[in-house]
């Protein structure tokens, strides 16, 4: 049958991680941590369920939750944001990033995203009947080319995407990135969306630069984050977005026709964990920048070159020294010869570049990486290079 997104198949995640499972290979393609949670996190879940907290959950999010995220953000960039009108609790950032899009994109309305770009905008923005419109991010090293993006600009572009730390480049975007974004988008009244789901994965001393905290840019922003990240557990699926109180309410209304609420449990656990660590999103920056230099320590002169990594979870691997044009056909090598499952960045430009990456993911424990470094190490060593 005709359907509405006849071009796209199932996510590169899943795939990846379907394809890790059937040959057994280590995963650092999708996502997301292989050790263990806080057990205080779960015991708190227990808690919530046994307390009776079972039932629908507030449309807009448990009120101590959004004051718990509303004193995160004053502790963190020293915002006063109303958590009555401002916060809304989202299954996770990607309903936050589907939600904004469906509040804001009408038809013919058209948004501009910076490739490589995750995945889901350009679906979000589809299937609201507008037009995505993609810029690619300048080689070397992703950076944004602004006069490309006044050039990209219409009549009908209504919402920039943004993203920082940005997945899957591991760059960030500094604070004359977000004055450029301001000074684009505010001539014409346009809106941004922000994902910045790795506020805390940021490295070698850099300060996260977000919309909110930049005055112009969070009047006209939506900003989304993501407890999936920082509790190190992405099967909570609970996120937030946080934006101005006429952005809020419009996108409240999709989000009570989308997910309704949000798990009940899951929005007092979190609430209580965050009382009793408020600032539990702040040892992530030296927690993931080991594991990036573990990782970056191990592959040294193993013929793969890495990339500078300011902030996310992943490391970029540079494979230009292998005989091997196509990031997808080499990915697939690295599963069946290294054993060893990783993304390529094809799958998140509109117009694939010739780029020799693919992306790791470092949440992962010592153990994992070590291995995954000696496969590479190994398989490199046998492939030869160029
Ligand atoms: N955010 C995760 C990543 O970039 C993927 C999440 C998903 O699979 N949808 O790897």
């Amino acid at each position: 049958m005709a359907g509405k997104l006849d071009d796209v198949g199932t996510t590169i995640f899943t795939v990846v991680s379907r394809r890790a499972r059937e040959l057994d290979a280590l995963n650092l393609g999708q996502g997301f941590p292989d050790y263990d949670i806080d057990p205080r996190l779960t015991e708190l879940v227990a808690a919530a369920m046994q307390a009776g907290h079972n039932q629908y959950a507030p449309m807009e999010g448990l009120a101590v939750l959004r004051e718990r995220i509303a004193a995160k953000l004053a502790a963190r960039y020293g915002l006063r944001i109303d958590p009555d009108a401002q916060i809304t609790v989202t299954l996770g950032a990607t309903e936050a990033i589907y939600s904004t899009v469906q509040a804001l994109i009408g038809p013919g309305d058209e948004a501009l995203a910076f490739d490589p770009a995750y995945d889901s905008y350009e679906p979000a923005v589809r299937l609201a009947g507008g037009r995505c419109i993609r810029v690619p991010l300048a080689q070397p090293g992703f950076r944004y080319d602004w006069d490309r993006v006044r050039a990209a600009l219409s009549a009908r572009t209504r919402l920039v995407l943004f993203n920082s730390p940005h997945n899957p480049a591991c760059t960030i975007a500094g604070s004359g990135d977000l004055d450029e974004l301001a000074r684009i988008t505010s001539a014409r009244g346009i809106n941004v969306l922000s994902d910045e789901v790795y506020e805390h994965v940021v490295f070698d001393g850099a300060r996260h630069a977000s919309v909110l905290a930049h005055p112009e840019l969070a009047q006209r922003s939506v900003a989304v984050f993501s407890f999936g990240k920082t509790l190190h557990a992405t099967g909570l699926r609970v996120g937030y977005s946080v934006a101005p109180a006429p952005l809020t309410r419009e996108l409240r209304k999709v989000h009570q026709f989308n997910t309704f609420s949000i798990s009940h449990p899951l929005q007092h656990a979190i609430a209580a964990y965050l009382t009793e660590q408020p600032r539990c999103g702040e040892g992530l920056t030296q927690f993931f920048q080991a594991k990036r230099d573990r990782l970056r320590g191990a592959l040294e002169g193993s013929g793969f070159v890495l990339p500078p990594a300011q902030g996310t979870y992943f490391q970029l691997l540079d494979f230009s020294a292998f005989a091997e044009p196509d990031d997808r056909a080499f990915a697939e090598r690295l599963l069946n010869e290294a054993r060893v499952a990783t993304i390529p960045l094809s799958p998140f430009y509109a117009r694939p570049e010739p780029l020799a990456f693919v992306r790791l993911c470092i949440a992962k424990r010592d153990s994992t990486l070590d291995e995954a470094a000696a496969r590479l190490r190994a398989f490199a060593a046998a492939a030869g290079r160029a």
